[in-house]
């Protein structure tokens, strides 16, 4: 479903029936060109649509032009405090700015950044972030769904006067109901494309949780457009989480689907060894494939009949199956290069 409007960021169509883009952050600092191209090329490969870099000072201006020009893909600059910065990032090369209501209270700078991102066909993204709203702001409202909304359109209302119509918004909070009952109101007022996050969501394992119930819930609503998995630790695990969540929605593939049981008594191979070499290995596939990996012969190869391939363990050995047949049977210290090997003749069409 998505948003009533399409928006362009740096040629990536953003809403409507387009799919859901996947953002990411860059941990590194503009101050480090080098490390901000790594990061940002392994995003990229991994299936990062937009990155997204935190820009503090003039000084690393130059850097952001050069990061631009080094990776070709959507660049969003993260600003927060003054608009006049945001200018100058759009003016400089990004993309598109996320602009900070709770924090940018320079009305006329605002007025400014909107003409720039008019005249220059730049995507401004509002950003409302819960725990920068001023605080009398939270007690007029008295419910910070609100709040968060409220800010959002006043802001919108300001950069739509200045003739600005790129825009995407986000209202992000760490608390997850909040965070839904504020995209549920958003998407009844705004046009606009929505960027869904759960901010601030925590260590990989509780953060994970936190957005696929906050995120999966809009989504499969129908509410919204962009997202980011927002992740203590390294960012690529954003990028897995964030097409995990897709996936599971049918929204999105990318790479393989692993199916994999949870084990019991009938369990006699190393399963979760298995599970872990698999995924580490099979990589850089051009299909996407459903792969299932099953602790027994007994329900296995049924319980995973819609997996492309899969392995079922036995006694010291375990078949491989295709499309729930079993097509082989090999000792267990040979299971996972032969899974593989087959793995890559299924993806390449070399078993047809
Ligand atoms: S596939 Fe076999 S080992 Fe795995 S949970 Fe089912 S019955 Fe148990």
């Amino acid at each position: 479903m998505g948003s009533k409007r399409v928006i362009y960021l740096g040629g990536l169509p953003i809403g409507g029936n387009n799919p859901i883009s996947v953002q990411s952050m860059l941990r590194s600092s503009l101050d480090n060109l080098k490390n901000c191209i790594d990061e940002s090329i392994r995003l990229l490969e991994a299936g990062c649509e937009v990155i997204r870099v935190a820009l503090v000072s003039e000084a690393q201006l130059s850097n952001l032009v050069r990061l631009k020009r080094e990776i070709n893909a959507p660049l969003v600059a993260d600003t927060h405090f003054r608009p006049s910065l945001a200018s100058k990032a759009l003016l400089g090369g990004a993309d598109g700015v996320r602009i900070n209501p709770g924090n940018m209270r320079d009305k006329e700078a605002l007025k400014e950044l909107a003409r720039i991102a008019r005249d220059e066909n730049k995507v401004v993204r509002v950003g409302v972030n819960l725990g920068s709203l001023p605080e009398n702001v939270r007690e007029f409202y008295k419910d910070d769904a609100l709040a968060m909304v409220n800010v959002a359109m006043e802001t919108i209302r300001l950069l739509e006067e200045e003739g600005c119509e790129n825009i995407k918004v986000s209202l992000k909070a760490s608390d997850v109901l909040t965070t839904i009952r504020a995209y549920e109101l958003a998407s009844t007022l705004v046009e606009y494309p929505l960027h869904l996050g759960i901010t601030e969501a925590g260590p990989v394992f509780e953060g994970s949780i936190k957005s696929a119930v906050g995120l999966g819930i809009l989504l499969y609503k129908g509410i919204g457009d962009t997202i980011r998995v927002s992740l203590t630790g390294d960012a690529l695990k954003e990028v897995e989480v964030a097409y995990e969540i897709l996936r599971a929605l049918g929204l999105r593939k990318r790479g393989i689907d692993i199916i994999s049981c949870p084990r019991c008594g009938r369990c006699e191979i190393d399963i979760e060894r298995i599970v872990d070499e698999i995924k580490s290995k099979a990589k850089g596939l051009r299909k996407n494939l459903k792969i299932a990996i099953m602790g027994c012969v007994v329900n296995g190869p049924g319980e995973a009949k819609d997996a492309d391939i899969g392995i079922a363990g036995g006694k010291g050995k375990g078949v491989i199956f295709k499309k729930g047949k079993i097509v082989e049977i090999v000792k267990e210290s040979e299971l996972v290069n032969r899974f593989l090997k087959l793995l890559k003749e299924v993806d390449s069409g070399e078993d047809e």
